[in-house]
């Protein structure tokens, strides 16, 4: 077991030597930018960064506790995390620039992405117009595609992990849940108002998910408010097996069959996850005249440009926010058995502390 192993990955340094490991007293904290469920996420200044432009000053660093994390049982999940996120690289995922540890804590450093949450943006605006709607499915779109293509399914889409970078460009955090899948897996994870009916009836799933919480985010976006909604998770999935959709009336006929072709409970019929795979989903009327290749290249000019006054602004990560997801339900992650009481002091759980 070491202590504190900054790790070299793809786009971090390769000449950090001994010395050169990252720890906590590195960085001043400037404020809290979010709560999760067993850990924080801080924005933080590199205190040796001090003549570097601001993007290369202010991170934003996750702090996840490591007793939270065996008593949760996500060891496996943070190792996932850590292991995918630094092999993607792409213009709408957050980058992962260097991961460490200490006794309390795993630490992973993360590019600052200062627009806030998508979520905090819908829940202002209501609703968005279906053109709106459109540029930032789009974008998830094509975020999908590359992580598909290797092989990685996200399962956590959600608008709480979509954040706005300075142009107004989404950028998908939260690596919690993703999973490197070949053919499908067995793990009921996500929140509750996403999950696809497959994962609650534990059918085993792939990517498919990832379109049917498409499916969800373009109904919430366009609506206001996801499309199964109920007091309790239970409520919640009665009502996603039951796959009633109430539509108001005033959502477009294309709109709607968009949403309902990516929530269909058969996965062989689901937009994205036929034959034609990602191309189904773009070539689908309802991204008619999306420049695809521009989009990639961000050169269309986003809906919503957030106000940031400087790349250590947090004006939109509001106190509100920095609370617990109320989407996030504790404990709900490996089956729908409780689990027994772990012991904190089991080693065999401590070895994600290759970290
Ligand atoms: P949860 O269990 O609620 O999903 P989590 O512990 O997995 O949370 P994240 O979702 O990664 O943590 O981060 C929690 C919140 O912190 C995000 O919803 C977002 O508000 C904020 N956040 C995360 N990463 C960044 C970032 N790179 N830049 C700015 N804010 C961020
Ligand atoms: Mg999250």
């Amino acid at each position: 077991m070491t202590d504190s192993s900054f790790t070299s990955d793809d786009h971090t340094h390769d000449d950090e030597s001994d010395g050169d490991k990252l720890k906590l007293t590195d960085f001043d904290v400037e404020d809290t930018l979010g709560t999760g469920t067993f850990g924080k996420v801080l924005l933080v200044r590199y205190k040796k960064a001090t003549n570097q432009p601001d993007a290369l000053k202010f991170f934003a660093l996750k702090v996840l506790r490591k007793t939270e994390i065996i008593k949760l049982r996500q060891v496996e999940h943070v190792k996932a995390e850590k292991f995918l996120l630094s092999r993607v690289r792409h213009p709408f995922i957050v980058d992962l620039y260097a991961t460490f540890q200490d006794h309390l804590n795993v630490y992973m450093l993360l590019s600052y992405i200062p627009g806030g949450e998508l979520f905090s943006h819908l829940r202002r605006a209501k609703r968005f117009t279906p053109d709106v709607t459109r540029f930032y499915l789009a974008t998830i779109v094509l975020a999908l595609k590359y992580l598909h293509s290797l092989n990685i399914v996200y399962r956590d889409l959600k608008p709480e992990n979509l954040l706005l970078d300075s142009r107004g460009y989404l950028r998908l955090t939260d690596f919690g849940f993703a999973k490197y899948v070949e053919d499908r897996t067995y793990t009921l994870c996500g929140t509750p108002e996403y999950l696809a009916p497959e994962v609650i009836q534990s059918h085993g799933h792939g990517k498919a998910v990832d379109w049917w919480a498409c499916g969800i985010l373009t109904y919430e976006m366009l609506v206001g408010y996801p499309p199964f909604f109920d007091e309790t998770a239970f409520g919640i999935y009665e009502k996603i097996l039951r796959g009633r959709i109430h539509w108001p009336r005033d959502i477009d006929p294309l709109s709607r069959s968009i949403v309902c072709e990516l929530l269909h409970p058969d996965l062989t019929k689901r937009l994205g996850n036929m034959n034609g795979g990602v191309s189904d989903v773009m070539n689908h009327p309802w991204f008619r005249g999306v420049d695809w290749d521009a989009l990639e290249r961000c050169e269309i000019r986003a809906p919503l440009i957030p106000y940031v006054a400087g790349m250590d602004d947090t004006r939109n990560y509001t106190s509100e926010r920095r609370m617990p997801s109320p989407r996030n339900i504790p404990g709900m992650f490996e089956d729908f058995e409780p689990l027994p009481p772990p012991d904190p002091f089991d080693s065999t759980a401590l070895e994600f502390l290759d970290f």
